[in-house]
Formats: structure tokens, sequence, C-alpha cells
């Protein structure tokens, strides 16, 4: 089939995905804003929790790790685990290895990916610009090779430039975007969901904390993200108070020089279950669908980091609850009614409320898939269920990066998952769609 392999997405995984694509000599068509999660959804100012050597995104050919790209910028080389990596940094390095490696990206947005001339294909499909006639055999090879039903003609995208094409295959690297969790018990201090300029937002909607200076700000949460936002918020001039569930939720991780020495080392410190799932993740399908769903919430799960300790403690009240029973807003700052530990109920209020309660992959918030395919694919709680070489059970459509880690594990909520998923996919993809 001549037609090219479409990438949706230009985060870490995207770029990887298209560079080990390109390096085969697969064609490709990239979409999405380089970076853009980075850039808008995270806080400004804020610091990577990976150390140097989990946060190179991977490429097929040696000279683009972070490395390679302080050495290229001029700045001081990031190594040791000691040294830290600002957010800045990281977002320059994104967008050299897109110049270097993807320089055909295309800013656009993919509105809608069908089935091409099957099941879930659009009205649109006869409008589309490329041929599939000569594609027939090869197309029904590569279905077989990647064990779906035969007649695969490839999918129709559409466009936010309003042009439709077809791709031979498709892999969905579309990261974070859509799966912001906001628990039902703070819905009703956001009846139309979380916004900046309302009483609830999410912490993907905070990147200028500053806006909360001289204000009473509740951050909900105990992990990375929500102690980050609260020391930056702090650091900003907000009075800030964490409200986590449990008893020491509040937690930072151990300094690289106090990690204990006789557990293998792996990107996320030292421990015999972080080795297994940062070098091993192949086997992680195989569990139970509970067991797979578990780990990937809790490994790596709410801890802050090392170096946030100091900026943190003294700085930041910490209020932990049994639970928060529900959310309003009277006169349109937020109140939250929370249960103790000793089982009363008290009221919280400020003058806004972040929810850093993180993301759930959900198919149904991937709404540019069509309503055909995504109720073909067969899913596990919501998320993709994921074969050998991150193929779907749609032939020709792949998922990396989160909503592959139901699949693969929690190392695939990180750039460091880039170096496992995109070589292996590229692999799969080439071997069975070329
Ligand atoms: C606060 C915070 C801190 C984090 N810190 C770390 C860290 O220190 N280390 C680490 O390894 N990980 C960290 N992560 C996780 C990190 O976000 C992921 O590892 C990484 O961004 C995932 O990359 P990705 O390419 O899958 O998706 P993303 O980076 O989310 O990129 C998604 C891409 O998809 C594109 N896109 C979406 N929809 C469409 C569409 N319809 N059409 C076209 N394009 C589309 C977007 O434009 C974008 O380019 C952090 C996450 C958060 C929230």
């Amino acid at each position: 089939m001549n037609h090219p392999v479409a990438v949706i997405g230009a985060g870490p995984f995207g770029l990887s995905t298209a560079a080990h694509l390109r390096a085969r000599g697969v064609p490709v068509r990239v979409f999405g804003e380089p970076m853009v999660s980075w850039r808008d959804h995270m806080p400004e100012g804020m610091i990577l929790k990976s150390t140097p050597a989990a946060s190179s995104i991977d490429a097929p050919q040696a000279g683009h790790t972070l490395l390679d790209y302080c050495d290229a910028a001029g700045i001081p080389r990031l190594v040791t685990d000691e040294d830290i990596i600002p957010i800045e940094t990281f977002i320059a390095y994104g967008e050299w290895f897109q110049q270097k490696l993807v320089p055909e990206l295309e800013r656009v947005r993919v509105v809608s990916v069908d089935r091409k001339g099957g099941r879930g294909a659009s009205s649109a499909s006869s409008a589309s610009s490329a041929s599939s006639a000569s594609s027939a055999s090869s197309a029904s090879s590569a279905s077989s090779a990647s064990g779906g039903s035969g007649g695969f003609e490839g999918f129709e995208l559409k466009l936010d430039s309003g042009e439709l094409f077809t791709a031979r295959a498709v892999v969905v690297a579309t990261g974070l975007s859509g799966f912001a969790h906001l628990p039902p018990e703070l819905a009703g201090a956001a009846a139309d969901g979380p916004t900046p300029t309302g009483p609830v937002s999410h912490s993907s909607q905070n990147h200028d904390l500053t806006r909360f200076s001289g204000k009473e700000l509740i951050v909900v949460g105990a992990g990375q993200s929500a102690l980050e936002t609260a020391a930056l918020a702090a650091e900003a001039g907000a009075q800030v108070r964490v409200v986590s569930r449990g008893k020491g939720a509040v937690a930072f991780g151990a300094a690289p020089w106090q990690q204990p020495k006789l557990r293998p080392e792996s990107p996320f410190g030292r421990a015999w279950s972080l080795w297994a799932l940062s070098y091993y993740p192949q086997p992680y399908r195989y569990l139970p669908a509970q067991a797979r769903h578990y780990l990937v919430r809790r490994v790596l799960g709410p801890l802050g980091a090392w170096w946030l300790r100091d900026r943190f403690e003294g700085k930041v009240t910490v209020r932990e609850i049994d639970r928060i029973v529900g959310a309003g807003a009277p006169e349109g700052s937020p109140v939250l009614s929370v249960r103790t530990h000793g089982g009363r109920v008290e009221e919280l209020s400020a003058d806004h409320v972040i929810a850093a309660t993180g993301y759930r992959v959900d198919l149904a918030a991937m709404d540019f898939l069509g309503h055909e395919l995504r109720t073909e694919l067969a899913v596990s709680r919501g998320t993709p269920k994921l074969g050998a070489g991150y193929r779907s059970s749609v032939p020709g459509l792949y998922f990396t990066g989160l909503p592959a880690a139901a699949s693969y594990g929690p190392v695939m909520r990180f750039v460091c998952g880039t170096e496992f998923a995109s070589p292996r996919l590229a692999k799969h993809l080439v071997a069975a769609h070329r």
C-alpha cells in the first residue's frame, strides 16, 4: 500500500515513533503541536521528576539524547541523578528533536479517523484524494498479519484544515489530551466541568500560578503534580492548603545518595519492581486485568520528588482527611465538605480549588476516533487492549504512550517508555503493513 502511516501526536511518544518509522523508510505524516502538553498544560517553573537518564526521547540513531541536546545548545550537561531538568530545557529538547528527526511535522489537528471502505468509513470517504485501488492485495495480507478480518483498506483521516486522506495505518500518540480526571465528589462545585475561571480547575489548566498571588488556594491530591503545584503557588504568594486522603499521604522520595545500593538501578530509583517494570514490560499484558490496572495507578504513584521537600514543608499546609464527601460554590467560591479521620464532616473554603487528581484513559474521550472504530476496539476498563507491537484489535490501528500503559505497564506513562515502545511498534507496523 502506498499510503503513508499517520502518527497522531507530537509529544515525546509521537515524535519518537515517527522518527523510528522514518528510519525504516516508511512514509509518515505526523500531526500535532510539538510538546504542547509540556508547554501549556504543566506549570511554568516546573522541574521534571524524572532523572536525566530517564528523560531522553528514544531515537533510531545516536546523537539525540537529552545530553546531546545540552551539548548542542551549549548549556550545562544534565548527567547525574542529582541534576534537575527545568521544564523549559525539556521543551526545547523536544522541539530540537522534532526539527532534526521529524521536520515534516504538520501542526494541524486530526478531526476524525474512520476505517476506509469498511464498517466505520464516513460518508466523506468518496472525497478522499488518494486512490486505494492498488492497495487491496497488500492490505489483505497486512490484515491477516495483524490478526484482523479481511477487506482492510486503511483509514480515512480528516484534518482540521479540511483535507481528507488515506493512511495505511494509524498510530495514536495523543498522550494526556482529553484524559484530565475530576473526581465526581468535586463536580458539585464545577457544574460545567473544571475551568480556571470557575471555582474548581484541573491542574492541567494552570500553567501560570502567579495568578493566585494573595489568594487562598486548595490543592486536592498528594502526587508530584499536586505538591509541586502547591509549592509553586506558595512561592508566587498564595496561601496554599493541600487536601489529601489518608494518613501520611504526603511524602517525598529519597535523594539519589540515599537510595539503597543493593537493589538494581532503574530510571525511577533502586528497586526490583521498578527495574522489572522499566526493562521488561513485555510480559505485563499477560498479568490479570485487575493487577495491570492497579499497578499502572500505584507504581511510581503519589510521591513528591526529593528536591521538592524543602520548597514544600513549612510553606504549604497539609490537611489529611478521610475523604471529600461533596463540594459546592454557594457564592461563587468553592466549599469542600470533607469527612475527617475522626468521622466528623467539616467544610473547607478557599478562593479556588485545583484538582491535581490525575488522568484516566477512556476511549470515549478520544472523540476523533470514529464511533464505529471505538465500538469495535477490544477494551479493558476503557483502555485499548494491545497485542504484540502495540497493535490494537483493529488491524492497522496502534496506540502508544499513556493509552498503552494498561497493556505495557506504568513505564508507558513516562518519556523513558519510548525506548521500549517506539522500536517495537515501528518494527511490527512495518512487517504487518508494508
Ligand atoms: C505535571 C506533569 C509532570 C510530568 N512530569 C514527567 C516527568 O518528569 N518525566 C516523564 O517522563 N514524564 C512526566 N510526565 C508524563 C508526561 O506527560 C508524559 O511522559 C509524556 O508527555 C507523554 O508523551 P506523549 O507523546 O504520549 O503525549 P503528550 O506529550 O501529551 O503529547 C500529545 C500530543 O498529541 C497531540 N494531539 C492530541 N490530540 C490530537 C489530535 N486530535 N490531532 C492531532 N494531534 C493531537 C498534541 O498536539 C500533542 O502533540 C508528567 C506529566 C504531568 C501531567
